[in-house]
Order: C-alpha cells, then structure tokens, then sequence
C-alpha cells in the first residue's frame, strides 16, 4: 500500500471502528462478486460480506426498485400504515418458505429477528394459554450464533463474542449442537444414535417443558464455528421432540436462508417445517438492512384473533424501502434459478475443497453444502490438534488470501472450550464455474 493510503486507514477518519487495529482495504467498488480497493486492486468476494451479497454487488434490478420506492414513499411507521412494498415483499417470502409458513414480521438486520423470534415465541403462549403461562425460556446450543444484541447473546455460544457481556444478561439453558468432526460425546456417525440431538430431550426433562416456549438453531452452523451439516436425523428428531413437549421450534436461517445452502431454507433439506424461521442476510442481499420472521400460520393467527397485536416493534422495521428491496431480490433469484447456481456451483466448489483438504497438511476438515462451506485448520491432521490460540490461524489465512485477491470469513472460533480455527467460504449464488475456479486456486496458494 501506499504512504497515503497506509495514512488515511490508520486514521480511519472518526469512524468509531470495530478494529481499530485491523489493517484493512478501504473499498470503493463492487461490480458483481469483485470488491475494489482505493488502489484498484480487484478482490474476488469469496465469502459474499458475511454471507449475505447472495446477488453480488451493482445489481440493477435491486438498485431500480430500491430507487423507485424511495421516489414513492421512503417511510411510513407500521404503527400507523400499512405499506403495498411490505405486502407484495411478504407474498414473494411466503411464495418461497415452507408451506403453512404464510405470514412474515420485517425487520432491519438478523439480530432483530431472533429478537422477534424468541418474544413472538413468548407471546403466542400468553395468547394460547393466558398470562399466568410459565412458558418463556428459550433452549439453545453452545456452537451457535444468533446476533449481538443482549438476547441474542443469552441464546449465542460465540464465547469470545460474550465473554465479557456476559453480567449483562440471564444464561438461557444449551445443548451441544452436532459437531461431527469433533464430537462433544467422543461418537462417531452412525453409531452415535444421533445423542446431540436427543440431548435436547433430555434437558427439556430437567428444566419441565412448562417452563420453555421454543428451541431455537441454525440448521446449519454458520459463523460460529464454520458450515456445521448436521446428519439427516438430526432436524426430524428435534422436530418431533418439540412436537411431543409443546415447545415451538425456531429456525435461524439469518445465515442459511435464501438459496444459500442450494435450497430456498436450509430446513427444506430435512423437510422439517419450523414454527419460526428467523431469517435476514441474503433476504435484502447486502442492498439495504432488512430481515425478518416468517411465521407458522396458527401462531400468527393466534395473536391476530387474540390481543391482535405483536408487543413488539423498532421505528426502522417494516420500512418499504426494505420491502421493495426484499421482493426484487426474491424476482430476481427466481429469474435466474439462482437457488439451482448455488447446489451445482456448490457442489464444484466442495469436490475442490475436498482436493484442498487431501492435499494440504493444515486442512483438517471441509464441510458444508450448497454455497456454504467451513474450512478447518489443525496443526496435525492425525491428532486434529489445533494451531495455538495465538497464532491466530484463520486470521492468517484470510490475510494471506486478502492479498492474493480473494476474502474468506474467519469463524469465532473459541465455541464451548474448542480451540478451533476455522473459515467460511461463501462466494455470492451468481458465481460461475469459472469464477469457482478462480476462488479454489487462490484459496489454495493463500493456504
Ligand atoms: N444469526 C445467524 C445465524 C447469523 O449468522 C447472524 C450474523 N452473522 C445473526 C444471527 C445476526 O445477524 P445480524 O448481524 O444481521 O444482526
């Protein structure tokens, strides 16, 4: 870099950073699924942001409808109008979620939506079953993330992302969610009967299922600790578990959710229907912040025939301007069949990574599915130990990979005790085979 931009990142202007010691590109441009810096030098966004640019940068379908809704209309309040964007963005989500999932709460970013999530999940059981319900906890799992905000972190296990806010809020009660590769019970699939799951179960017993209104997982592990595919038994089973003690089941698919994992919510892999689906990211693609909750239809129409109204709600959600970003993003990945891209370009870029895993000595495990895949790095394969701490290995490999023209998505690392290190590689759903190819050499020399 040059003295002068090496200046100005160092001043990094007043911008109160999230790292003010992050030596960082300041970017001026996307065009598609490349990033430039003030230099000009061209970066392949190999991890889509955080997952979440699913139609790359510059599209102008979005950038038109976004333009028009704001020459129309750029806010009214949902206390006080209902909205044509809002309406016509929740028939084209309702168009694309599982069946019986018909009515959708917007909101302005993922956080918001597990938020929504676990109060909604609250107030459907005063509705149902009276305000003296002690129907409120919310189960969860250690290799998680569900957002930044307070609550979110009561049912988050990113450890390094709570540890010091954890006097904050009151420890929701977690089972262990289904990391193969390092099974938390010391089994291997299929002999281990899938105990992760049925731990959910057991915790339920202990605690008595009248004191708990939901569970709540991403169906794939995302960012906490790298593209965790759970075995096909394990959604069915929680699924029926939840069924069987009354608690609903939310399904956080802020990460996963449209098109990312090659269906249009990752849950359609399992065909497990949640109550809830928590969902943001890819719903807005990056254009404007947005996300929302999709919502099991007797939920929704309990609070409608009952108080009639969600004890809820932030000024920003429900913004038209997000509706018409949301429903253009949904037209668009239909035009194109992204949700078909992202399972056959997934599965050339897993067959790659795959390669990357046999031949090179840090990679100890590869998973994932669609266009979401986690690297694991180790110090010795054999014995799966992993890189110390403070060698931060996955910060390494993306700053190798940064300046090779390719950005990858270090993990939280750190998830209940495990010193893993790991990555997400993510590329927008309108890669191409060749751009795969780009992204897997790249990868690989950075490696
Ligand atoms: N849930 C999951 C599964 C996520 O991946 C994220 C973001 N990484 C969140 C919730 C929080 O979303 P946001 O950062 O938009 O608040």
């Amino acid at each position: 870099f040059t003295n002068r931009t090496l200046e100005a990142r160092e001043m990094g202007g007043k911008v109160f950073q999230r790292n003010f010691k992050a030596v960082m590109p300041r970017v001026v441009k996307g065009e598609g699924i490349y990033l430039y810096d003030e230099e000009g030098k061209r970066y392949l966004d190999g991890c889509s942001g955080a997952l979440i640019s699913n139609l790359g940068h510059g599209v102008p379908e979005i950038i038109d409808a976004i333009t028009e809704q704001l020459k129309t209309i750029e806010f009214a309040h949902t206390s006080r109008w209902r909205s044509a964007a809002l309406e016509e963005a929740a028939e084209e989500v309702a168009s694309i979620a599982p069946e019986g999932l018909d009515y959708v709460w917007f909101v302005s970013g993922g956080s918001e939506a597990v938020e929504s999530a676990i109060k909604l999940a609250r107030q459907y059981f005063v509705e149902r079953d009276g305000v003296s319900t002690s129907k409120a906890l919310v189960v969860a799992r250690w290799n998680s993330y569900h957002g930044s905000t307070i609550g979110t972190m009561a049912v988050g296990g990113s450890i390094p992302r709570r540890r010091i806010y954890s006097p904050l809020f009151k420890e929701y009660p977690k089972i262990v969610a289904h990391y193969c590769y390092r099974c938390p019970f010391g089994k291997k699939y299929p002999q281990c009967g899938i105990t992760c799951a049925h731990q959910l179960e057991d915790i339920i017993k202990n605690i008595g299922s009248q004191y708990i209104s939901a569970f709540i997982a991403e169906p794939m592990v995302g960012s906490a600790i790298g593209a965790l595919v759970p075995p096909d038994e394990y959604w069915p089973i929680v699924r029926e578990i939840c069924d069987r003690y009354d608690i609903l089941l939310i399904a956080d698919e802020v990460m996963t959710g449209f098109g990312r994992t090659g269906a249009n919510f990752c849950v359609n892999h399992w065909n497990v229907i949640p109550d809830i689906i928590a969902t943001a990211k890819g719903m807005a693609a990056g254009y404007i912040p947005t996300g929302g909750i999709i919502i099991r239809n007797e939920i929704a129409e309990t609070v409608r025939n009952g108080s009639g109204a969600f004890v809820h709600g932030h000024t920003y959600n429900g913004n038209p301007v997000s509706g018409a970003a949301t429903a253009a993003v949904i037209r668009y990945m239909k035009k194109h069949d992204l949700v078909t891209n992202a399972r056959l370009q997934g599965e050339k870029l897993g067959r790659g990574l795959k390669e990357i895993e046999a031949s090179n000595p840090i990679v100890g495990d590869v998973r994932g599915r669609g266009l979401m895949w986690g690297v694991e790095l180790v110090m010795d394969k054999e014995s799966k130990k992993p890189f110390p701490k403070s060698k931060g290995a996955a910060a390494l490999a993306m700053k190798e990979c940064l300046d090779r023209g390719i950005v990858i998505y270090p993990g939280g690392g750190m998830v209940d005790g495990i010193d893993g290190d790991n990555f997400l590689i993510g590329p927008p759903l309108v890669i191409t085979a060749e751009q795969v190819d780009e992204l897997l050499n790249k990868l690989e020399e950075g490696l």
